[in-house]
């Protein structure tokens, strides 16, 4: 009477190894890795788009502030050959002026170089972004034709419940499935030694044990223990 339900059962659990083979291959962990490793790199991307349009802007103000002082220069230049104003103010002023022009000029070439670092690391980070979808893309196929016959073998076993459960009781096949949705696999076993739950080995006790009845359910793992 429980044989085919056994039999179904074997197929069921066979099938759950299979699903957990699948979902447990280096190459799920290589293209977990690579997702994740693809969202830090977009997050780094992100960050360095900032930071480079930050730098972009501070360029183009110190650009204007050393137009500003060339004009400032200009101006002086034509004061003087007008002589609007007297030498010592014209050198005193263009002292200031080419002062300010030269940390500037310094403060230029400093972004500049900032600029450069950005771009370097941005270059790497896209060189980076191309292995990691290489190793994913081929994880992913390499996954997909594992999984091929992964699934081929649960059809087969899917067909061998179908044929299987033609022949089980439905009373039978009812109970088994309310007890698998509860997590509680295998749900029937034999009993072990005579005297123990073939799945969690408790041992049974005399009255359990002496009952005539095919089946004892088990106190302590939920099981049904079919004598034989
Ligand atoms: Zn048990």
């Amino acid at each position: 009477m429980y044989e085919n339900i056994f039999k179904y059962q074997e197929c069921d659990m066979e099938i759950f190894k299979i699903k957990k083979r699948m979902q447990t291959t280096e190459y799920k962990k290589i293209i977990s890795t690579m997702v994740q490793k693809n969202k830090d790199i977009q997050r780094d991307k992100d960050a360095m788009e900032k930071e480079a349009n930050i730098l972009l802007n501070q360029i183009n103000d110190v650009k204007n502030s050393i137009n500003n002082e060339k004009n400032e220069m200009e101006s002086l230049e034509s004061q003087y050959n007008e002589n609007k104003i007297t030498k010592e103010i014209f050198v005193s002023k263009e002292m200031e002026v080419s002062t300010r022009l030269n940390n500037l000029l310094k403060k230029l070439v400093k972004l500049q170089k900032d600029v450069e670092i950005v771009n370097k690391k941005f270059d790497e980070l896209k060189k980076n972004a191309k292995i990691i979808k290489i190793n994913y893309k081929n994880a992913k196929e390499a996954q997909e034709n594992f999984e091929k016959n992964e699934l081929r073998a649960i059809q087969k076993l899917e067909n061998d419940k179908k044929e299987l459960s033609k022949n089980i009781d439905s009373a039978i096949m009812n109970e088994y499935e309310k007890y698998k949705k509860d997590n509680i696999m295998p749900v029937y076993v034999k009993l072990y030694n005579n005297e123990c739950c073939g799945g969690c080995m408790q041992k049974l006790s005399t009255s359990q044990l002496s009952k005539d009845d095919k089946r004892i359910d088990c106190e302590m793992c939920r099981r049904i223990i079919i004598k034989e």
